[in-house]
């Protein structure tokens, strides 16, 4: 099982880190909200162990925004707040099961495992729009068949885009979902990205500039 540990705590952290892999699990390890997001985009998790308390925010809406997108893979909240209305304000966000800290290794080793078990996630299907498909396990971008090849950027605001077909998505958003929150919002980064895409992708152009809005990809009308 691959999974993301999402904490902070520059002790625990690396302690989750190396205690899960001694358990045999494959761990990333993210330390903010933004880096999480960027992070379960682009790799396939197994289950996702959260703190609820990060440098940029509480988890709890980040996972909202993930439920309401689509990310179904389970998630495990871990906080310092163990009292009931917090349980429940997890769950009614979207957490899959919630532990206190402080808890024990073997604990959360048995119920990640338990999650994993669900195996009620399906794994991100193969995205299709027009005769564009991307499939993420693979990493694999085929435009009527012929395999395109992209750089990690390019899949990663081709993924975004995809997976809000037909929705205007501002060059914010795909900041935020696809760099991490070092980059320079100022910048022009996602225009040249998108510019790079364009010219992969060829014609019939697929993405739609939306003046002052951001960037747009089509299906067949
Ligand atoms: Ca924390």
């Amino acid at each position: 099982m691959r999974v993301l540990v999402v904490e902070d705590d520059n002790e625990l952290g690396p302690a989750l880190t190396s205690g899960l892999r001694a358990a045999g699990f494959a761990v990333d390890h993210a330390t903010s909200r933004a880096e999480a997001d960027l992070k379960v985009w682009v790799n396939t998790y197994d289950c996702v162990i959260a703190d609820r308390g990060l440098p940029d925010g509480d988890v709890l809406e980040l996972l909202r925004t993930w439920r309401e997108n689509g990310y179904t893979v389970p998630v495990l909240v871990l906080t310092a707040r163990g009292a009931v209305e917090d349980r429940v304000a997890g769950f009614a966000h979207g957490a899959d099961d919630y532990l206190g800290k402080p808890f024990a290794l073997a604990e959360l080793v048995a119920r990640v495992r338990a999650l994993g078990r669900r195996e009620q996630h399906p794994r991100l299907p193969q995205l299709t729009v027009a005769d564009l498909t991307l499939d993420v396990p693979t990493h694999r971008v085929r435009r009527s068949g012929v395999l395109l090849t992209l750089t990690a950027k390019e899949f990663a605001v081709l993924e975004a885009l995809m997976l809000r077909a037909g929705e205007a998505m501002s060059r914010t958003e795909l900041l935020e979902r696809c760099w991490d929150e070092m980059s320079e919002p100022a910048s022009n980064v996602v225009d040249v990205v998108i510019r790079h895409l364009r010219r992969k992708l060829g014609p019939p152009d697929l993405i739609e500039s939306l003046r002052g809005v951001g960037y747009r990809l089509n299906g067949p009308a």
